[in-house]
């Protein structure tokens, strides 16, 4: 079975370790085996950034180092077992930003990055010789090879000014308080989705949109011209997981993003945003956590505990997700 799974970081990345359990493939830290399936996510690049002439690719990086067991899995994201020298130095000079959480293995990975893209390789080729290392067992493929940045318009919290911000600094630095007068995935307009993206979504069997932020992450692989497109078009059952559990999204400051675009935080309003695939959005089911409902029409809806607790409780979610695009549910 080739499953396809859009994703940011770590939601998606949690919601891969269920999907590979699903499918019987080896949990984290043991060694790959051949397998008949093949999971592919594509994976948000609105978050990446320059900084301090490093390129940070966080989403990518979470998915990378949790499936490749070097996550801080406390946290969700960074490297295990991290140190911060390199960041305390920087911020003894007075560097800026200082405000972002630069760890002195992760730079490691940054510094591989960024040292192959100035060599002229893309960001998928980046990435796949950055997984050589890290063996995710699932193809990690950024949605697209071009520069997508996500701007946020506020107000200064210091000088009251509008102004426009990098979605890092509004998230990390900001707590994302300031009210988002906008959220903009800045070049997705002459962005294309890589070729190896088109062609997972024309091979797939089945695509599961991951509980991610609907906005900054999955709204951001959906604004790259011909993703959305090749998503609706393509033979594979489409099936959605609520980010949003009893009104409120489950970690991070997701109700921050929907207020932006003036959608709910409820289950119902993400995936009418989402929109049914009969009717020019995306989805063809979604699971809703028990207890919320959704009646989005097109949409087959189904409740089933949504809380990605541990990876058997994730790999429940992954199968019911299989089961309702009517497929098999992996190896129950
Ligand atoms: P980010 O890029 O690190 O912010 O991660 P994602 O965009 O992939 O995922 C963030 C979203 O995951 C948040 O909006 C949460 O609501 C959602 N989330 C986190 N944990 C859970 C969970 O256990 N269950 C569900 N259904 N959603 C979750
Ligand atoms: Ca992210």
């Amino acid at each position: 079975m080739k499953v396809v799974v859009l994703v940011g970081g770590v939601g998606g990345a949690r919601f891969l370790l269920g999907v590979k359990a699903a499918l019987g493939l080896p949990p984290v830290g043991e060694p790959e085996q051949p397998s008949e399936h093949e999971i592919t996510a594509v994976v948000n690049v609105g978050d990446d950034a320059w900084m301090h002439g490093l390129r940070i690719c966080p989403d990518l990086d979470t998915c990378m180092y949790t499936l490749g067991d070097g996550i801080d899995s406390a946290k969700g994201w960074g490297r295990l077992d991290e140190t911060w020298s390199v960041k305390d130095e920087l911020a003894a000079y007075g560097a800026e930003p200082s405000w972002f959480g630069l760890g002195d293995r992760d730079i490691a990975t940054h510094l591989v990055r960024t040292r192959m893209l100035r060599a002229g390789y893309s960001l998928s080729a980046v990435t796949e010789a950055l997984c050589d290392r890290w063996r995710p067992g699932a193809a990690l493929l950024p949605v697209t090879d071009d520069r997508v940045e996500t701007h946020v318009a506020i107000e200064d919290p210091a000088s009251g000014e509008p102004r426009a911000v990098h979605f890092q600094e509004w998230w990390v630095r900001y707590r994302a308080e300031p009210e988002a007068g906008a959220i903009v995935p800045v070049g997705a307009d002459e962005a294309a989705p890589s070729p190896a993206v088109l062609a997972a979504l024309a091979e797939a069997d089945v695509v599961l949109v991951a509980p991610s932020n609907p906005v900054v992450s999955i709204g951001t692989l959906l604004a790259v011209p011909g993703f959305r497109e090749a998503l609706r078009s393509g033979p594979a059952p489409v099936v959605g997981l609520s980010p949003i559990v009893g009104g409120r999204p489950l970690r991070g400051m997701a109700d921050a993003c929907l207020r932006a675009i003036g959608v709910d935080s409820t289950a119902e309003a993400v995936a009418a945003h989402y929109g049914a695939r009969s009717a020019d959005g995306i989805l063809d089911g979604w699971l809703v956590h028990t207890g919320d409902t959704a009646e989005v029409p097109g949409v087959a809806v189904r409740a089933v505990p949504l809380l990605m607790s541990d990876v058997d409780a994730t790999a429940e979610m992954a199968r019911a997700a299989f089961e309702l695009a009517g497929l098999p549910g992996g190896d129950r």
